[in-house]
């Protein structure tokens, strides 16, 4: 039976840890692994977390099971960040925890299925994860284009996108901080977006992973909140993994935020009938975490600093690559000092790619995605020089 299995193409990301690993030079640069990195090339636990997690240890007396929907403390302390005052939806959105960020993906995929939606569209380029849920799940994915070439999203396909939906379709946009691109949509977008969401009808699945990694936590979250706030219904995925460092511990939250209070609970219950089939409960532990940090000021005050910290950083990052938009011609760098988050996607050719591994120790994505942490005042040079060296030829 299992020998019918086709072999699965390997994960071209592990591979490229692989060879990074066996890279002997002293001065090659991973810009490859989707992780934040401080200025000395490390992915340490926050020390808010750190303190957390010593307090659990002292205090936590039962590891007994919860339930399918996890910490609800952990669910509740993190509205207000993503919900603002929640006014508009306030008694109509309910949320419970799931494993990471990809559990409240599949997770809203799976409900909406369920709910009768049949296609799902979707921004291309996107996080590569995304179209294999919809498959798994088993769902049509519609793509779009998200980015114009020079740099900016390309909202006028959007919005023909949901102009020409069906009712039974679902559309599935980032939050913030794009995954490859780095680039959002504009505050006068989000609420073109909202506008065409709320005349067609269509339910909205809003993929928030990078909260608090683009320009701040109120404004990273400003564009799903304008979309709430006008859509009769909608489902939000969030991710902890980043903006708290757990990203082994697999934090994330799923809301769903539906048409009228009496209608949530059957809605509610849906979902936790789908989460006790795929993984029963979440893991607990980083969620409870986060739930300690949001539940104690001095530790909340200590996470928003090292919040602040690593955005801080990636902007002058971006800043320094800005500034080189000249060394490098044909690339665009100039944009990169207006986009968001961890990731930026560069134009460069299969070739290129290849000959800054080869040549300069450079380890990219083969979609020309880098992780802009991946930077750092030592190394930035060194990086702006190898894309001139092969953007020369
Ligand atoms: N959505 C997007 C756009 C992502 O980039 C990621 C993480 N790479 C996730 C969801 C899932 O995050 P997690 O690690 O919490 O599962």
């Amino acid at each position: 039976m299992l020998d019918q299995l086709e072999a699965q193409a390997p994960d071209a990301l592990l591979a490229l840890i692989k060879m990074y690993a066996q890279d002997p030079r002293d001065d090659k640069i991973d810009l490859g692994v989707g992780v934040y990195r401080t200025n000395d090339g490390a992915t340490p636990v926050f020390r808010s977390i750190k303190a957390a997690e010593q307090r659990l240890v002292d205090t936590q007396d039962s590891k007994s099971y919860l339930g399918p929907e996890g910490d609800t403390g952990f669910v509740d302390a993190m509205k207000p960040y993503l919900f603002g005052d929640d006014a508009g939806i306030r008694g109509r959105l309910e949320g419970m925890q799931t494993p990471g960020g990809t559990g409240a993906v599949r997770l809203a995929v799976a409900l909406a299925k369920a709910a009768g939606v049949t296609r799902v569209h979707l921004g291309v380029p996107s996080w590569p994860n995304h179209a294999q849920i919809l498959r798994d799940v088993g769902v049509e994915t519609v793509t779009f284009r998200h980015a114009r070439a020079n740099g900016t999203a390309d909202t006028d396909a959007l919005l023909e996108t949901i102009a020409n939906a069906r009712e039974t379709d679902a559309i599935l946009l980032h939050g913030c901080c794009h995954n490859p691109t780095g680039i959002d949509y504009t505050a006068d977008d989000w609420g073109r977006i909202a506008k065409a969401l709320a005349d067609k009808g269509i339910l909205p699945i809003l993929d928030v992973a990078y909260h608090g990694l683009g320009q701040g936590l109120e404004e990273d979250v400003a564009g799903v909140r304008t979309v709430l706030v006008k859509v009769p219904e909608a489902l939000v995925a969030y991710s902890c993994d980043k903006n708290f460092g757990l990203y082994r511990d697999r934090v994330g939250a799923f809301y769903m935020v539906a048409r009228s209070s009496s209608g949530l609970p059957a809605i509610v219950s849906n979902a936790n009938a789908l989460a006790r089939a795929n993984w029963s409960m979440p893991p607990d532990h980083g969620g409870a975490a986060v739930r300690t940090v949001l539940c104690d000021e001095g530790l909340t005050t200590q996470w928003l600093e090292e919040l602040d910290e690593m955005r801080a950083r990636m902007r002058r990052v971006r800043e320094r690559l800005a500034a080189a938009d000249n060394e490098a011609p044909g690339l665009n760098l100039a944009m990169l000092g207006e986009q968001n988050g961890l990731f930026a996607m560069l134009p460069l050719s299969k070739d290129q790619i290849v000959k800054l591994r080869e040549d300069h120790g450079i380890y990219m994505a083969g979609s020309g995605r880098i992780n802009v942490a991946g930077l750092h005042a030592g190394n930035t040079d060194q990086f702006i020089a190898a894309l001139a060296d092969v953007t020369r030829q």
